[in-house]
Protein backbone atom coordinates (compact mmCIF):
# COMPACT_ATOMS: atom_id res chain seq x y z
CA UNK A 1 0.00 0.00 0.00
CA UNK A 2 1.21 3.06 -1.08
CA UNK A 3 1.50 5.87 1.76
CA UNK A 4 0.31 9.00 1.27
CA UNK A 5 3.49 11.34 0.07
CA UNK A 6 3.26 14.46 2.66
CA UNK A 7 5.96 16.22 0.15
CA UNK A 8 3.14 17.80 -1.45
CA UNK A 9 1.67 18.96 1.66
CA UNK A 10 1.29 22.70 1.97
CA UNK A 11 3.66 23.65 5.26
CA UNK A 12 2.72 26.80 6.25
CA UNK A 13 5.27 29.72 6.13
CA UNK A 14 7.24 30.92 8.89
CA UNK A 15 5.67 34.16 9.23
CA UNK A 16 2.08 32.63 9.34
CA UNK A 17 3.93 29.79 12.04
CA UNK A 18 4.09 32.78 14.18
CA UNK A 19 1.07 34.42 13.84
CA UNK A 20 -1.57 31.67 14.95
CA UNK A 21 0.66 30.09 17.33
CA UNK A 22 0.81 33.74 19.50
CA UNK A 23 -2.69 33.55 18.63
CA UNK A 24 -3.37 30.00 20.19
CA UNK A 25 -1.60 31.24 23.15
CA UNK A 26 -2.92 34.04 23.54
CA UNK A 27 -6.86 32.51 23.67
CA UNK A 28 -5.55 29.60 25.59
CA UNK A 29 -3.96 32.17 28.45
CA UNK A 30 -7.41 34.07 28.06
CA UNK A 31 -9.09 30.94 28.98
CA UNK A 32 -7.28 29.94 31.78
CA UNK A 33 -7.56 33.36 33.02
CA UNK A 34 -11.15 33.35 32.56
CA UNK A 35 -11.31 30.22 34.65
CA UNK A 36 -9.10 31.27 37.42
CA UNK A 37 -10.79 33.90 38.11
CA UNK A 38 -14.53 32.38 38.34
CA UNK A 39 -12.77 30.04 40.47
CA UNK A 40 -13.55 31.38 43.92
CA UNK A 41 -17.26 31.34 42.57
CA UNK A 42 -17.13 28.20 41.91
CA UNK A 43 -15.92 27.37 45.13
CA UNK A 44 -18.93 29.08 47.17
CA UNK A 45 -21.35 27.34 45.07
CA UNK A 46 -19.84 24.30 46.19
CA UNK A 47 -19.79 25.00 49.90
CA UNK A 48 -23.25 25.93 49.77
CA UNK A 49 -24.37 23.27 48.00
CA UNK A 50 -23.05 21.56 50.74
CA UNK A 51 -24.69 23.40 53.36
CA UNK A 52 -27.98 22.78 52.29
CA UNK A 53 -27.43 18.80 51.56
CA UNK A 54 -26.46 18.52 55.24
CA UNK A 55 -29.14 20.26 56.43
CA UNK A 56 -31.55 17.54 54.42
CA UNK A 57 -29.45 15.31 56.34
CA UNK A 58 -31.74 13.77 59.64
CA UNK A 59 -28.76 14.97 62.11
CA UNK A 60 -29.33 18.18 63.84
CA UNK A 61 -27.29 20.86 62.02
CA UNK A 62 -24.99 22.48 64.43
CA UNK A 63 -26.30 25.46 66.49
CA UNK A 64 -26.56 28.67 65.33
CA UNK A 65 -24.91 31.89 66.17
CA UNK A 66 -25.96 32.92 69.69
CA UNK A 67 -28.73 35.68 69.08
CA UNK A 68 -30.60 33.40 66.73
CA UNK A 69 -30.96 30.59 69.42
CA UNK A 70 -33.94 32.09 70.67
CA UNK A 71 -36.44 31.25 67.40
CA UNK A 72 -35.03 27.63 67.26
CA UNK A 73 -36.78 24.86 69.08
CA UNK A 74 -35.03 23.85 72.25
CA UNK A 75 -35.27 20.19 70.51
CA UNK A 76 -33.09 20.76 67.62
CA UNK A 77 -30.50 22.91 68.80
CA UNK A 78 -29.42 20.15 72.06
CA UNK A 79 -28.94 16.73 70.94
CA UNK A 80 -30.39 14.35 73.44
CA UNK A 81 -26.85 13.61 75.06
CA UNK A 82 -27.28 17.36 76.64
CA UNK A 83 -31.20 16.52 77.81
CA UNK A 84 -31.94 17.45 80.71
CA UNK A 85 -35.02 15.29 81.26
CA UNK A 86 -38.15 17.07 82.91
CA UNK A 87 -39.27 19.83 81.69
CA UNK A 88 -38.82 22.99 84.02
CA UNK A 89 -41.49 25.56 84.16
CA UNK A 90 -39.49 28.95 85.41
CA UNK A 91 -42.00 31.74 86.26
CA UNK A 92 -40.82 35.53 86.89
CA UNK A 93 -42.90 38.04 87.92
CA UNK A 94 -41.16 41.16 86.80
CA UNK A 95 -41.81 44.95 86.35
CA UNK A 96 -40.48 47.77 85.03
CA UNK A 97 -37.37 49.61 86.77
CA UNK A 98 -33.79 50.39 87.25
CA UNK A 99 -32.81 47.20 88.14
CA UNK A 100 -34.90 45.14 85.63
CA UNK A 101 -32.76 44.83 83.06
CA UNK A 102 -29.70 43.97 85.39
CA UNK A 103 -32.02 41.38 86.97
CA UNK A 104 -33.18 39.70 84.00
CA UNK A 105 -30.10 39.09 82.02
CA UNK A 106 -28.31 37.82 85.34
CA UNK A 107 -30.95 35.54 85.64
CA UNK A 108 -31.77 34.79 81.88
CA UNK A 109 -27.73 33.89 81.52
CA UNK A 110 -28.21 31.26 84.56
CA UNK A 111 -31.23 29.76 82.46
CA UNK A 112 -29.02 29.71 79.26
CA UNK A 113 -26.84 27.43 81.49
CA UNK A 114 -29.42 24.82 82.52
CA UNK A 115 -30.08 21.80 79.95
CA UNK A 116 -32.89 22.23 78.53
CA UNK A 117 -36.04 21.62 78.22
CA UNK A 118 -36.79 24.49 80.08
CA UNK A 119 -39.37 27.48 79.69
CA UNK A 120 -39.00 30.58 81.15
CA UNK A 121 -42.56 32.04 81.99
CA UNK A 122 -41.99 36.08 82.14
CA UNK A 123 -44.88 37.80 83.83
CA UNK A 124 -44.43 41.25 83.48
CA UNK A 125 -47.04 44.07 85.39
CA UNK A 126 -48.83 46.48 83.10
CA UNK A 127 -47.96 46.91 79.57
CA UNK A 128 -45.08 44.82 78.15
CA UNK A 129 -41.81 46.65 78.48
CA UNK A 130 -39.69 47.57 75.51
CA UNK A 131 -36.45 46.43 77.64
CA UNK A 132 -37.70 43.01 78.49
CA UNK A 133 -38.60 42.27 75.16
CA UNK A 134 -35.72 42.92 73.93
CA UNK A 135 -33.70 41.24 76.52
CA UNK A 136 -35.67 38.29 75.96
CA UNK A 137 -35.15 37.93 72.45
CA UNK A 138 -31.17 37.88 73.60
CA UNK A 139 -31.29 35.15 76.10
CA UNK A 140 -31.40 32.00 74.19
CA UNK A 141 -33.78 30.84 76.64
CA UNK A 142 -37.08 29.46 75.41
CA UNK A 143 -39.32 31.91 77.07
CA UNK A 144 -43.01 33.48 76.80
CA UNK A 145 -43.45 37.07 77.69
CA UNK A 146 -46.75 37.21 79.87
CA UNK A 147 -48.87 40.20 80.82
CA UNK A 148 -50.95 41.15 83.41
CA UNK A 149 -53.83 43.68 83.04
CA UNK A 150 -53.82 44.96 86.77
CA UNK A 151 -50.36 46.59 88.19
CA UNK A 152 -49.98 46.25 91.71
CA UNK A 153 -52.72 47.37 93.75
CA UNK A 154 -50.89 46.70 97.22
CA UNK A 155 -47.47 46.92 98.30
CA UNK A 156 -47.81 43.63 100.34
CA UNK A 157 -48.74 41.48 96.86
CA UNK A 158 -45.76 42.11 95.31
CA UNK A 159 -45.77 39.50 92.17
CA UNK A 160 -48.87 37.63 93.24
CA UNK A 161 -50.67 38.53 90.53
CA UNK A 162 -48.48 37.64 88.03
CA UNK A 163 -47.63 34.30 89.46
CA UNK A 164 -51.24 33.69 89.26
CA UNK A 165 -51.07 34.88 85.38
CA UNK A 166 -48.67 32.36 84.90
CA UNK A 167 -50.12 29.87 87.08
CA UNK A 168 -53.55 29.79 84.33
CA UNK A 169 -51.62 29.62 82.10
CA UNK A 170 -50.27 26.24 82.56
CA UNK A 171 -53.64 25.59 83.36
CA UNK A 172 -54.91 25.75 80.47
CA UNK A 173 -52.46 24.86 78.34
CA UNK A 174 -52.02 21.43 80.23
CA UNK A 175 -48.16 22.39 80.46
CA UNK A 176 -46.51 19.42 81.94
CA UNK A 177 -43.81 20.10 83.99
CA UNK A 178 -41.95 21.28 87.14
CA UNK A 179 -43.57 24.28 88.08
CA UNK A 180 -40.78 27.18 90.09
CA UNK A 181 -41.26 30.72 91.36
CA UNK A 182 -38.35 32.42 90.19
CA UNK A 183 -38.39 36.26 91.41
CA UNK A 184 -36.04 38.24 88.95
CA UNK A 185 -33.78 39.94 92.09
CA UNK A 186 -32.47 36.32 93.50
CA UNK A 187 -29.37 34.53 92.70
CA UNK A 188 -29.77 31.41 91.59
CA UNK A 189 -27.22 28.21 91.36
CA UNK A 190 -27.53 25.94 87.74
CA UNK A 191 -27.24 22.94 90.38
CA UNK A 192 -31.03 23.98 92.18
CA UNK A 193 -32.48 24.04 88.45
CA UNK A 194 -31.19 20.03 88.08
CA UNK A 195 -32.00 18.97 91.28
CA UNK A 196 -35.24 20.27 90.65
CA UNK A 197 -35.88 17.55 87.85
CA UNK A 198 -35.86 14.86 90.82
CA UNK A 199 -38.97 16.44 91.95
CA UNK A 200 -42.50 14.38 91.50
CA UNK A 201 -45.07 16.02 93.34
CA UNK A 202 -43.75 18.76 95.89
CA UNK A 203 -40.35 19.81 95.94
CA UNK A 204 -38.41 21.84 98.83
CA UNK A 205 -34.87 23.13 100.60
CA UNK A 206 -33.18 25.84 102.22
CA UNK A 207 -32.97 29.63 101.29
CA UNK A 208 -29.97 32.23 102.47
CA UNK A 209 -32.41 35.18 103.38
CA UNK A 210 -30.06 37.75 102.41
CA UNK A 211 -32.47 40.02 102.59
CA UNK A 212 -32.17 42.87 105.56
CA UNK A 213 -34.38 44.12 107.86
CA UNK A 214 -37.80 42.64 107.13
CA UNK A 215 -37.52 39.19 107.94
CA UNK A 216 -34.22 38.31 110.58
CA UNK A 217 -34.20 34.66 109.40
CA UNK A 218 -30.89 33.73 107.96
CA UNK A 219 -31.87 31.06 106.40
CA UNK A 220 -35.75 29.33 105.67
CA UNK A 221 -36.68 25.65 105.07
CA UNK A 222 -36.88 22.07 105.94
CA UNK A 223 -34.78 20.32 108.28
CA UNK A 224 -34.35 16.60 106.81
CA UNK A 225 -33.52 12.71 107.30
CA UNK A 226 -32.35 11.90 103.80
CA UNK A 227 -35.38 13.47 101.59
CA UNK A 228 -37.90 13.20 104.71
CA UNK A 229 -38.72 16.55 105.62
CA UNK A 230 -38.58 16.42 110.10
CA UNK A 231 -38.84 20.48 110.83
CA UNK A 232 -37.88 23.53 110.16
CA UNK A 233 -35.32 26.64 109.53
CA UNK A 234 -37.42 30.00 111.16
CA UNK A 235 -36.92 32.64 113.19
CA UNK A 236 -38.88 33.00 116.52
CA UNK A 237 -41.69 35.28 115.15
CA UNK A 238 -42.99 33.22 112.40
CA UNK A 239 -42.76 30.10 114.37
CA UNK A 240 -46.13 29.72 115.37
CA UNK A 241 -48.05 31.43 112.96
CA UNK A 242 -47.21 30.20 109.97
CA UNK A 243 -47.76 26.74 108.96
CA UNK A 244 -44.78 26.09 106.63
CA UNK A 245 -41.53 28.26 106.98
CA UNK A 246 -40.43 28.02 103.01
CA UNK A 247 -39.31 30.98 101.16
CA UNK A 248 -41.12 32.04 97.72
CA UNK A 249 -37.81 30.48 96.07
CA UNK A 250 -37.31 27.56 97.89
CA UNK A 251 -39.86 25.18 96.81
CA UNK A 252 -41.19 23.73 93.30
CA UNK A 253 -43.98 21.32 92.50
CA UNK A 254 -45.39 18.78 89.68
CA UNK A 255 -47.53 20.87 86.85
CA UNK A 256 -50.20 18.44 87.15
CA UNK A 257 -51.59 19.07 90.33
CA UNK A 258 -52.81 22.59 89.21
CA UNK A 259 -54.63 20.94 85.81
CA UNK A 260 -55.21 17.12 86.98
CA UNK A 261 -56.52 16.93 90.53
CA UNK A 262 -57.55 13.05 90.04
CA UNK A 263 -54.16 12.19 89.96
CA UNK A 264 -53.14 13.90 93.28
CA UNK A 265 -56.40 12.56 94.73
CA UNK A 266 -57.02 16.21 95.58
CA UNK A 267 -59.66 17.07 97.75
CA UNK A 268 -60.81 20.59 97.01
CA UNK A 269 -61.70 21.02 93.15
CA UNK A 270 -60.87 24.96 93.53
CA UNK A 271 -58.28 26.33 91.24
CA UNK A 272 -54.34 26.80 92.82
CA UNK A 273 -53.86 30.40 93.50
CA UNK A 274 -51.98 32.85 95.41
CA UNK A 275 -53.92 34.73 97.70
CA UNK A 276 -53.72 38.60 97.48
CA UNK A 277 -55.79 38.71 101.09
CA UNK A 278 -53.58 37.69 103.33
CA UNK A 279 -50.95 39.50 105.08
CA UNK A 280 -46.97 39.60 104.23
CA UNK A 281 -44.91 36.27 104.93
CA UNK A 282 -48.25 34.47 104.87
CA UNK A 283 -48.19 34.15 101.15
CA UNK A 284 -45.72 30.94 100.56
CA UNK A 285 -47.43 28.70 103.68
CA UNK A 286 -51.37 29.59 101.96
CA UNK A 287 -50.02 28.69 98.53
CA UNK A 288 -48.39 25.59 99.89
CA UNK A 289 -51.16 24.38 101.67
CA UNK A 290 -53.39 24.15 98.92
CA UNK A 291 -50.77 21.62 97.28
CA UNK A 292 -49.81 19.41 100.32
CA UNK A 293 -51.41 17.99 102.91
CA UNK A 294 -48.28 17.74 105.10
CA UNK A 295 -44.85 17.23 105.10
CA UNK A 296 -45.57 13.34 104.19
CA UNK A 297 -46.28 14.41 100.67
CA UNK A 298 -42.88 16.69 100.21
CA UNK A 299 -39.58 15.96 99.40
CA UNK A 300 -36.68 17.44 101.33
CA UNK A 301 -33.99 18.43 98.31
CA UNK A 302 -30.50 17.24 98.10
CA UNK A 303 -30.77 14.52 100.92
CA UNK A 304 -29.85 16.13 104.06
CA UNK A 305 -31.27 19.18 102.96
CA UNK A 306 -27.68 20.83 103.74
CA UNK A 307 -27.01 22.31 100.88
CA UNK A 308 -27.98 25.90 100.04
CA UNK A 309 -28.87 26.65 96.23
CA UNK A 310 -30.00 29.98 96.03
CA UNK A 311 -30.15 33.43 97.83
CA UNK A 312 -33.01 35.24 98.25
CA UNK A 313 -31.88 39.36 98.03
CA UNK A 314 -32.84 42.66 98.66
CA UNK A 315 -31.51 45.66 97.07
CA UNK A 316 -33.95 47.79 95.73
CA UNK A 317 -33.48 51.65 93.79
CA UNK A 318 -37.07 52.33 92.41
CA UNK A 319 -36.18 55.97 92.02
CA UNK A 320 -32.73 55.57 89.76
CA UNK A 321 -32.77 57.25 86.38
CA UNK A 322 -31.99 54.98 83.78
CA UNK A 323 -32.22 55.43 79.57
CA UNK A 324 -34.84 54.63 77.45
CA UNK A 325 -34.44 51.10 76.56
CA UNK A 326 -31.12 51.17 77.99
CA UNK A 327 -29.18 52.99 74.60
CA UNK A 328 -28.44 56.45 74.77
CA UNK A 329 -29.28 58.71 71.60
CA UNK A 330 -27.76 61.60 72.63
CA UNK A 331 -24.66 62.09 75.06
CA UNK A 332 -24.78 63.41 78.48
CA UNK A 333 -24.31 66.43 79.35
CA UNK A 334 -20.88 66.02 81.13
CA UNK A 335 -18.68 64.93 78.44
CA UNK A 336 -15.04 65.15 78.35
CA UNK A 337 -13.68 66.10 74.59
CA UNK A 338 -10.39 64.86 73.67
CA UNK A 339 -7.73 67.45 73.30
N1 LIG B 1 -42.69 42.49 91.51
C1 LIG B 1 -43.54 42.94 90.50
N2 LIG B 1 -44.23 44.10 90.68
C2 LIG B 1 -44.09 44.86 91.80
C3 LIG B 1 -43.22 44.42 92.81
C4 LIG B 1 -42.56 43.23 92.64
O1 LIG B 1 -43.64 42.30 89.47
O2 LIG B 1 -44.71 45.92 91.88
C5 LIG B 1 -41.95 41.25 91.31
C6 LIG B 1 -40.45 41.44 91.43
O3 LIG B 1 -39.88 41.76 90.18
C7 LIG B 1 -39.99 40.11 91.96
C8 LIG B 1 -41.20 39.63 92.79
O4 LIG B 1 -42.32 40.35 92.29
O5 LIG B 1 -39.73 39.20 90.92
C9 LIG B 1 -41.03 39.88 94.29
O6 LIG B 1 -40.86 41.25 94.51
P1 LIG B 1 -39.79 41.84 95.54
O7 LIG B 1 -38.44 41.31 95.20
O8 LIG B 1 -39.95 43.30 95.59
O9 LIG B 1 -40.33 41.19 96.88
P2 LIG B 1 -39.51 40.60 98.11
O10 LIG B 1 -38.44 39.71 97.56
O11 LIG B 1 -38.96 41.75 98.83
O12 LIG B 1 -40.54 39.85 98.88
MN1 LIG C 1 -37.10 40.04 96.09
Amino acid sequence: MARPALSHRRWPQPQQVSWRRSLTRFFLCFLAGLLLGFSPFLHVDEAQTAVSSSAADESPPPPPPFAKLATIPLWKRHGDAVHGGKLLIIVTPTYNRAFQALYLSKLGQTLRLVPPPLLWLVVEAGPASAETAALLRTTGVMFRHLVTGKNLTNNKDRGVHQRNAALEHIEIHHLDGIVYFADDDNVYTVELFQRMREIRRFGTWSVGMLSQGKSKAILEGPVCNGSQVIGWHTNEKSKRLRRFHVDMSGFAFNSTILWDPDRWHRPFPEKIRQLDSVKEGFQETTFIEQLVEDESQMEGIPDGCSSIMNWHLHLEAEDLFYPRGWRTPKNLEVTIPVT
